[in-house]
């Protein structure tokens, strides 16, 4: 079930609770994905669950489940949304993990076939 508004005060406990609009992308039981306000690409999606977890840190093991229906969800959402060249999922997690809005989310993001390649943030010097 959702948590009450009253106990998820963030932005995204208002969009899940009707207060404020999103843009969809997929909705179920468990979980929510939007286009995010201020895309990094040319596609940039989130997807949040429903209950109320503010960072991946806060995760134990009754959320695997529903960590892996998140995660499992990606390939299927980013291809809906015209992603068939490739995307990049990101967790920001914490204040030091660059993290703005506490209820945890997936970042997906990229360009359409045709479009630049996101650049590289790891594994290059
Ligand atoms: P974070 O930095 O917490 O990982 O990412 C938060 C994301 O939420 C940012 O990319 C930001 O653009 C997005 N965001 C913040 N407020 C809103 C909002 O009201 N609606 C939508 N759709 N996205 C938002």
């Amino acid at each position: 079930m959702t948590t009450p508004v009253t106990e998820n005060p963030t932005i995204f406990g208002k969009i899940l609770a009707g207060q404020i609009p999103c843009k969809k992308v997929y909705e179920d039981a468990d979980v929510l994905a939007f286009h995010d306000i201020n895309p990094v690409a040319e596609v940039h999606f989130l997807i949040i669950p429903k209950k109320y977890i503010p960072t991946l840190a806060d995760i134990d093991a009754s959320d695997t489940a529903l960590m892996g229906k998140m995660l499992s969800l990606v390939p299927a959402l980013a291809k809906e949304q015209g992603l068939t060249g490739g995307f990049r999922t990101a967790i920001n997690t914490g204040r030091l993990g660059g993290q703005e809005v506490y209820h945890l989310h997936i970042h997906v993001f990229g360009n359409r076939p045709g479009g630049e390649p996101l650049r590289s943030l790891v594994g290059k010097a």
